[in-house]
């Protein structure tokens, strides 16, 4: 249920009702839009008397969230959620790039690419540094090694950084160097793993499952804003079907249908949706015309060389062709591409203390 505030309620009276939702037994979600604030309530609510909380000053109305994943609906948060990365805001009307190798291979591999996506104008540097992989005989990814040279590309170009991270243990290290966390499609329901992110503040990329519905997506995004990380962005990046020629199956109806279901922004990956470099580009501008609110794409400089997902890596300089075009297409639907100012770059917060809280 959302209690709803009035828009001169005070903060006293916020206060009073979100301690008594918690003296209840349920867990309080205070969301502050621009024009009044909201308390979601989730968790035990069978002791919640609505009767009471509506006699509260301050109080409006109170409303029922249909929706099973109660925090990540649009009907306890009809704002968009911004995500804020010192300059670069991911959610609004800016699209914003993610690009770079599926795996982090070496410090040349990486940082050749980096300069290229950075020239071509990418935002956020991507490379797995642990790498789930199908096969335990494949390339697992370079683990520490390749989290510092990721580090070592973010302060020589100026890129923000997102790398996987597999399990809750390596959460803390991975939230030291990066500044989105993702999580991989095959650990969407990684239950475990979604409590551990949802504890630290760094934002978190949940990409949707190979066999997963939207919903189990947005109940797996609702795990990790139940544990208190509000600074989440959803991934479509291909469900699996029945289609050999492709990897799998670009469900860009996600697009569109989850903007309206969740108030999270939607980052589109046009690379593992269609697993074929030359599928990528126009993929990359139908997402953007579908409403996605970024791209992730893999680069790589030499594909037939790549020790991950080479077939579906597009060189340098396609990469910056598709760009271009994806400009037109972002301002063909009222968008841009994000420039992120210089001054804003360098530096990321240092990861906050609960980072390295012991895992429960
Ligand atoms: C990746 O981003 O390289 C990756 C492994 O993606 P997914 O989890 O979507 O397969
Ligand atoms: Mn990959």
């Amino acid at each position: 249920m959302i209690i709803v505030l009035k828009p001169d309620s005070t903060a006293a009276e916020i206060g009073a009702v979100i301690a008594r939702v918690q003296e209840s037994g349920a867990t309080p979600h205070p969301i502050y839009g621009i024009e009044r604030t909201v308390v979601a309530v989730v968790g035990e609510t069978r002791h919640v008397d609505r009767e009471a909380f509506l006699k509260m000053p301050g109080v409006e109305k109170i409303t029922s969230i249909s929706a099973p994943y109660k925090l990540a609906s649009r009907e306890s948060h009809p704002d968009d959620t911004v995500i804020k990365l010192n300059g670069l805001r991911i959610g609004e009307r800016e699209i914003v790039i993610m690009a770079g190798p599926c795996s982090v291979e070496s410090r040349s591999q990486l940082l050749e690419t980096a300069h290229a996506v950075k020239e071509a104008g990418a935002h956020i540097l991507r490379g797995g540094a642990f790498k789930p992989r199908s096969s335990p005989y494949s390339f697992q990814g370079l683990g520490l090694k390749g989290l510092e040279i990721l580090a070592e590309a973010r302060e020589l170009y100026g890129l923000y950084i997102i790398t996987e991270v597999m399990t809750p243990q390596a959460v803390p290290l991975v939230a030291e160097y990066a500044d989105i966390l993702q999580i991989g499609a095959r650990n969407m329901q990684n239950f475990g793993l979604l409590h551990a992110v949802g504890r630290v503040q760094r934002p978190v990329m949940l990409k949707r499952g190979m066999m997963s519905s939207m919903e189990e997506l947005l109940m797996s995004a609702e795990y990790i804003l139940a544990g208190g990380n509000y600074n989440v962005m959803l991934c479509e990046r291909g469900i699996r079907t029945f289609e050999k020629y492709t990897r799998n199956t670009f469900d860009l109806n996600a697009v569109p249908v989850l903007k309206q279901l969740t108030h999270l922004p939607i980052i589109a990956d046009p690379s593992h949706a269609t697993g074929r470099w030359d599928a990528v580009p126009a993929m990359a501008l139908a997402a953007v015309a579908a409403g996605a609110d970024g791209l992730m794409i893999e680069v790589h400089p030499r594909p037939d060389e790549a020790l991950s997902d080479g077939p579906q890596s597009l060189k340098p300089e396609r990469f910056a062709e598709t760009l271009r075009r994806v400009k037109r297409v972002a301002e063909a639907v009222d968008r841009t591409l994000s420039t992120v100012p210089a001054e804003a770059l360098p530096l990321r917060s240092p990861a906050p203390a609960d980072a390295h809280a012991p895992l429960a």
